[in-house]
């Protein structure tokens, strides 16, 4: 699987494909003038949403039909592309009608498979770009296969969006960025570029800049911001959106990182230092065999005498100890949790495993 759309065919010039305009179309007036201000910053299309998926009824459900006519105008006013969610049959019908440029698939239809499934049929002949937002969970599979289900389709021109996963724990994100799903995706898919909605990750404005920064410095090809002409009276995302001169300053102070340089003292400088890494590499495994064979030990002793694998006091004493020893190194408390939670779960499962 793979997408023929290369994003220096979508950028004329800039570095990093941006996609930019409000949560929700409102008026004729709000997305002209949004449109308007935005034409004077680096900006490669304008996306509008005209059906919202609102997690509750009775909030602002978008304007629908009208509303493609008032952003596909406004985008011709200023020559810029523009893009609307779809998540039925009948909204691609709609769009194609008014010759919106780009379709986009919202997180909670990526979610649903069948719903997936009815938007690739629709679609089948249609030579249009479609951007497909990751699932509500952190399931990477679940994010590829909208894409398989597309692709098998005839749908080619394809890119993918990173907006965050939902989450129980209460965070300071909206949507939580587990960068681990994007970078698996584009290691699985290498060819589809990916771009960042840092506006639904943050759900707020304050962290805006540095998730979009995170997606830089990750190489993600693009972003996609939520850009208000008037963001404390928007009828949706009021908290996550910027007026477009925000806008212009956060791309300004972007950072877009290169992957790679020609400079051989560099190659020749982290190639030591990567040796080095290499072989720091095979010491954690050959220690992580070790633990992992101490722990067996242990597993027969636990199995003659009729006790359980988990010993919840044992677990609580590693994870104090080894979080304090980590702090002395300068290791993060939920750096060293995490990798003890691995490394515990999988001596579990060795005593488990272990023959009669
Ligand atoms: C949106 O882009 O306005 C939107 C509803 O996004 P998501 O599908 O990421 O929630
Ligand atoms: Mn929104």
């Amino acid at each position: 699987m793979k997408s023929d759309l290369k994003i220096k065919d979508l950028i004329k010039g800039n570095k990093t494909f941006l996609i930019a305009g409000p949560c929700s179309v409102e008026s004729e007036e709000q997305i002209m003038r949004t449109a308007t201000e935005l034409a004077k910053y680096e900006v490669n299309a304008i996306r509008g949403g005209i059906w919202k998926p609102r997690t509750r009824p009775g909030s602002f459900e978008g304007v629908g039909g009208d509303g493609l006519k008032w952003l596909k105008d406004a985008g011709s006013a200023v020559n810029i592309p523009v893009t609307v969610e779809v998540a039925t049959p009948e909204h691609i019908e709609e769009c194609l009608k008014h010759d919106i440029d780009i379709l986009w698939i919202g997180a909670r239809t990526t979610t649903n498979p069948f719903s997936v499934q009815i938007l690739a049929d629709a679609l089948k002949g249609i030579d249009i770009p479609i951007m497909v937002k990751n699932p509500m969970s952190p399931d990477v599979d679940l994010w590829i296969g909208a894409f398989e289900r597309l692709y098998n389709a005839g749908v080619t021109k394809l890119i993918a969006v990173h907006r965050g996963f939902s989450s129980h724990k209460k965070t300071v994100y909206r949507n939580v960025p587990n960068w681990r799903i994007p970078i698996e995706f584009r290691r699985t898919v290498k060819s589809i570029p990916i771009i960042c909605d840092p506006s639904h990750i943050c759900g707020n404005t304050t962290l805006l800049q540095s998730i979009a920064q995170e997606a830089m410095d990750l190489l993600f090809d693009g972003l996609m911001i939520e850009v208000h002409i008037n963001p404390k009276e928007a009828l949706s995302d009021a908290k996550q959106q910027i007026t477009p001169q925000e806008y212009g300053t956060l791309i300004e102070n972007l950072h877009v990182k290169k992957p790679y340089t020609d400079d051989e003292d560099f190659f020749k400088l982290i190639g030591e230092i990567r040796q080095e890494i290499d072989g720091v590499d095979n010491n954690i495994i050959d220690l992580l065999a070790k633990r992992m064979n101490l722990s067996k030990q242990i597993g027969t002793f636990k199995k003659g005498a009729n006790v359980s694998h988990y010993q919840p006091d044992r677990w609580n004493e590693i994870i104090k100890s080894r979080t304090k020893t980590g702090a002395e190194k300068h290791l993060s408390e939920d750096f060293i949790y995490r990798v003890y939670q691995y490394i515990h779960e999988e001596s579990i499962r060795q005593q488990e495993d272990m023959p009669e």
